[in-house]
């Protein structure tokens, strides 16, 4: 047996992939994603960018993974100053991470116009930076910015930038590609010629942008030419064009035999089952529609039109298919008996302490009502509780806690004394609890906070039980089901045990579709204090 090369998996979704037009991460979004990522199996988790914004900040002050390294990204001290007297650099210490990645200028040009010193200073503000992170106990990394340029302007220079930050103790020297327009033969003989100098590949990590479409490549490249550390984000996200995709990494890397035969991930064959599954998450978080045609996890990655191929493919599925869908946790579509669909099912509800027998009617049933109910809207790969109940009330039984006789909301918009606009949200609610009627009225901020306080405002016996139970956060999305808009909502939920579920509903009225997911959620919290639901929620 040959010993394959480690890599590592850096994943920087949350500080590179911030700079995304459109995206801006609360702390709470990033608790989540940093959860998300370190589940999944992921070496480096860099949260951002502490002391830079007041976000950044608040998240560093824990650490947020257990398995993977959490990484504090930031400047390298100034120059004219020394390391323990630059505050930027203090604060970048202080913060609660296990690494320390710093942005070091290793393009003379730069060095000159943008940070105003001489080339020394500049290496000396890498040496002791990275000294001083090693003095705090933390893993020093140095992305050297625009690498490849820089090397192309002038090569001793950028190797001068890289050498330093490997003799100061540096763990990694990632090679940044910033603006993107390298392509992968450069990439490989600047690789090498690094390697050559001596500053081994096992300290060498890629930081790809896909501004030519070859982040994906480029990382490879530089693979193959010895770097083991690449980097990257969550669906390609990231500044411009984005930068590279892990989630298409992470499918070569582990699938393909090229690289599969050559190195090893942290991901396991049942980790990158769950591919596809984190990659659809993410997008939920983000409240944007996942890309179809993304490699490996799209929809359509192992979708082929009824016809010539659909019958050829049922016979022989590998000679259309260049890796199986279940592989990634993907689905084959045009198959009417769909064996791999079913065993994700299985897999995904023994994941939920679910046990349910291949053969089983039930089982049909259940995936014909998820395929339905996704094809009209509903989107459960980013709502595990609203699926873990579907999945239960489907395949056995869930106790009646209540039932809901109706509701009302009333939206009014009137002035005030003073004379001005006031918006005012009143929600009755009606239910059930033992054959005994309870109706509640509350007025809130908007329609589904009114509902929502009135729903939980007498909850009869079970009113304790939900006392610690906090929506934490609630996403709308609208789809175009046709003719008419359809909304998705989906609300996430937490209680005193830190645990977090989502949930979701879909009408024609937002309303109605809000009140579904919290309803789903307040069962959910009913199941979860029986100890009858939520074993993946606690994981
Ligand atoms: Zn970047």
């Amino acid at each position: 047996m040959t010993t394959r090369d480690r890599i590592y998996l850096f994943d920087t979704t949350l500080r590179d992939g911030q700079q995304t037009p459109g995206v801006d991460f609360s702390v709470e979004d990033k608790i989540a994603i940093s959860a998300m990522l370190d589940e999944f199996g992921f070496d480096y988790v860099e949260g951002g960018y502490p002391g830079a914004n007041p976000t950044d900040t608040a998240f560093f002050t824990e650490k947020r993974t257990t398995k993977a390294k959490f990484v504090a990204f930031g400047m390298t001290k100034r120059a004219g100053i020394s390391a323990s007297n630059d505050p930027g650099l203090a604060t970048l210490l202080q913060a609660k991470s296990d690494a320390v990645c710093f942005v070091a200028k290793s393009w003379d040009y730069h060095v000159r116009v943008a940070l105003g010193c001489t080339n020394e200073e500049n290496l000396a503000s890498i040496r002791d930076s990275v000294e001083a992170a090693k003095a705090q106990g933390k893993e020093p990394l140095v992305d050297c910015e625009h690498f490849f340029d820089g090397y192309k302007a002038n090569p001793e220079y950028a190797l001068a930038c890289a050498r330093t930050a490997h003799d100061a103790g540096a763990r990694w020297i990632v090679l940044c590609d910033t603006n993107g327009g390298t392509q992968p033969n450069e990439v490989r003989e600047i690789v090498s010629a690094v390697i050559a100098t001596g500053i081994p590949g096992a300290s060498l990590g890629i930081h790809a942008h896909d501004d030519t479409g070859q982040a994906v490549a480029n990382s490879l490249a530089a693979i193959e030419a010895g770097c083991r550390q690449v980097q990257g984000t969550l669906n390609g996200i990231g500044e411009r064009c984005g930068n590279a995709n892990l989630i298409t990494l992470i499918g070569t890397l582990c699938l393909k035999e090229a690289y599969a035969s050559r190195f090893e991930t942290a991901i396991d064959p049942e980790r990158l089952s769950g591919l596809t599954r984190l990659s659809h998450a993410f997008d939920e978080l983000l409240n944007r529609s996942p890309n179809h045609q993304a490699p490996y996890v799209g929809a359509s990655a192992f979708a082929t039109k009824a016809g010539i191929h659909a019958s050829a493919l049922l016979k022989d599925p590998r000679t259309y298919e260049h890796v199986t869908p279940d592989s990634v946790g993907n689905l084959r579509k045009v198959m009417v008996s769909d064996q791999g669909g079913k065993s994700n099912f299985i897999n995904a509800l023994k994941r939920r302490g679910i046990e349910v027998a291949k053969d089983d009617p039930k089982l049909d049933h259940l995936i014909s009502i998820v395929k339905e109910r996704e094809a009209s809207g509903y989107a459960y790969e980013g709502a595990d509780a609203s699926f873990e109940l579907l999945a239960r009330r489907t395949l056995g039984t869930i106790p009646e806690f209540f039932s809901i006789d109706g509701f009302r909301v009333m939206v009014e918009r009137r002035f005030d004394s003073l004379g001005r606009i006031k918006i005012v949200s009143e929600a009755v609610v009606k239910i059930v609890i033992d054959g005994e009627n309870h109706m509640s009225v509350a007025e809130g901020d908007g329609p589904v906070n009114a509902l929502d306080l009135a729903l939980r405002k007498d909850f009869g016996k079970y009113q304790n039980e939900i006392d610690d139970l906090v929506l934490a956060d609630f996403k709308v999305r609208i789809l175009n089901g046709g003719t008419e808009a359809i909304t998705r909502v989906l609300i996430e939920s937490t209680d005193g045990s830190g645990v977090r579920w989502w949930t979701v509903g879909v009408s024609e009225n937002i309303i109605d579709a809000s009140f579904q997911a919290l309803m789903d959620s307040v069962i959910y919290k009913l199941m979860k204090n029986r100890e009858l639901a939520g074993r993946i929620a606690a994981e």
